[in-house]
C-alpha cells in the first residue's frame, strides 16, 4: 500500500497556509482515498497550531515543524524542515504545491531521502497506480508520468485543484518533529515587496485582463494616447481586481525606446515565450490574438475580446465572445459602470 505525505507551508503571516497549500492537501486526500493509502500532513511554519486547524478532517496524522527560523523561506532551513518530516512520515508518494517556496527545496529534499521528483503536475490520475500530468513545450504537450521508484515527489501547479476546506468539527493533534539546523548562511532581515495597488500580477483573480500593443498605437485621430491608456487600464484593475497580462508585442515596446505603459514588465508577457496563467475568465484588449500568445490562454476558461480589427485571431474561433469595437471607449463605460457599482454599494 502507498503511504502518502502532502508538504505544506505557511503565508508571510507565518500560520495561515498558503492556498495552493491547501490545494494539495484536497490532491492528497483524493489520491489517498482512490489508493486506500495513509494520508499524512506536513506543516512548515513559524506557528503550525492555526495551520493544523486549516487542514482538519483531511488526514489522520498531521506532523509539524515550527520555530522562528521557519517563518521565512531560506533553503538551509526549509530543506531541513522537509527532510525531517519526510524521515518521520516514511512516505512512498510526497505531494508538495509548486510554490516558489518550495520549488526550490524539493529537488534536494527528494535527493537527501534517496527519491525522485517531478513538476508542474497538473492532475493525479490511475485506478491502482499513481499517473501524474503534466505539460511540456508551453502546454502544447500533455505527458502521462509513472514511475516505479519511491519516494516519488509530485509538484503540483496551483489552480488545479480546489482549496481544502477544513472540518470545523474535528480538532488535531500534530505532532511536532524537531529538525537539527545546519548553520544558517543566509538571514533574513525583512521582506520587501510592492504595495498591493502597484501589484498587478494576481493569480488568484477571478479574472485576466489582457493588453495588447493596440493601447499605444495611432488611433482614429491619427494621435497616440498611451496616458489615457495608462490610466483606464489601472483604473479597471482597481475597480475589478483583476490580473494584469500583456502581448509581447507591448512590453518589448521599452526596450526599444518607445513610449510604454510604465507598470508593465515582461513577468505580465502571456504566451509561448511568456505565462499560462489560471483564471475562470479573460478579457483581452486592443490585442491581436495570434497563436503565440493565445497558446498562453489555454488555462482561461472564458474568453472574451475588443478588438478593431474583425478578422483578429481572437474572432477566428480563439474567444467566446469579440467586441469589434474601440476599447478606449468599451474600457472608458465599462469603469463609469464599475464606478457606480462600487459607490452604490
Ligand atoms: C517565437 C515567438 C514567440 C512569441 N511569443 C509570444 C508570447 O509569448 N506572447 C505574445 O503575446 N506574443 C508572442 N509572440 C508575438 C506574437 O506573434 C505577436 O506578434 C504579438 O502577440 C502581437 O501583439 P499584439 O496583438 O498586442 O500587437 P499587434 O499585432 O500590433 O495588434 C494590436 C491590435 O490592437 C488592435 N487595436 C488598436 N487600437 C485599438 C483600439 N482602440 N481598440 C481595440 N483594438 C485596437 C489592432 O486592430 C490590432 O489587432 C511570439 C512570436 C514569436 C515568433
Amino acid at each position: 500500500m502507498e503511504s502518502i505525505l502532502v508538504l505544506t507551508h505557511a503565508d508571510e503571516s507565518g500560520s495561515a497556509l498558503t492556498k495552493a497549500s491547501l490545494e494539495a492537501v484536497t490532491a492528497g486526500k483524493e489520491l489517498a482515498v482512490r489508493l486506500g493509502a495513509e494520508l499524512t500532513i506536513g506543516i512548515v511554519a513559524k506557528h503550525a497550531t492555526h495551520a493544523a486547524k486549516q487542514v482538519a478532517g483531511a488526514a489522520p496524522r498531521v506532523l509539524a515543524v515550527q520555530g522562528d527560523a521557519f517563518a521565512q523561506a531560506r533553503f538551509a532551513s526549509d530543506a531541513a524542515a522537509c527532510t525531517e518530516l519526510c524521515r518521520a512520515a516514511q512516505p512512498a508518494i510526497v505531494l508538495a504545491p509548486h510554490s516558489s517556496r518550495f520549488a526550490r527545496v524539493m529537488a534536494a529534499v527528494a535527493h537527501r531521502v534517496g527519491g525522485v521528483i517531478d513538476t508542474h503536475i497538473t492532475s493525479i490520475g490511475g485506478a491502482d497506480t499513481v499517473e501524474a500530468t503534466r505539460w511540456f513545450y508551453r502546454q502544447r504537450i500533455e505527458s502521462v508520468v509513472t514511475r516505479n521508484k519511491r519516494p516519488w515527489f509530485l509538484l503540483l501547479d496551483a489552480g488545479t485543484h480546489a482549496a481544502f476546506v477544513a472540518d470545523a468539527t474535528t480538532q488535531p493533534d500534530e505532532i511536532a518533529i524537531a529538525v537539527e539546523l545546519p548553520e544558517l548562511r543566509t538571514q533574513v532581515f525583512g521582506f520587501r515587496a510592492p504595495q498591493q495597488s502597484q501589484q498587478t500580477i494576481r493569480p488568484d483573480a477571478k479574472l485576466l485582463f489582457v493588453a495588447g500593443a493596440g493601447w499605444t498605437k495611432k488611433q482614429p485621430d491619427g494621435q497616440t494616447h498611451v496616458e489615457e491608456a495608462g490610466q483606464l487600464i489601472l483604473q479597471f484593475l482597481a475597480a475589478s481586481g483583476a490580473s494584469l497580462g500583456s502581448s509581447k508585442s507591448l512590453v518589448d515596446q521599452g526596450g526599444e525606446g518607445q513610449s510604454v505603459l510604465p507598470f508593465l514588465t515582461h513577468l505580465n508577457q502571456v504566451g509561448q515565450t511568456g505565462s499560462t496563467p489560471r483564471h475562470p475568465k479573460g478579457l483581452s484588449t486592443c490585442c491581436h490574438g495570434e497563436e503565440p500568445h493565445v497558446v498562453g490562454w489555454r488555462f482561461i476558461g472564458e474568453r472574451r475580446a475588443v478588438s478593431l480589427d474583425p478578422n483578429c485571431g481572437w474572432t477566428r474561433g480563439k474567444a467566446d465572445v469579440v467586441y469589434v469595437a474601440d476599447a478606449f471607449q468599451v474600457m472608458a463605460r465599462v469603469n463609469a459602470l464599475l464606478g457606480k457599482a462600487v459607490s452604490s454599494s
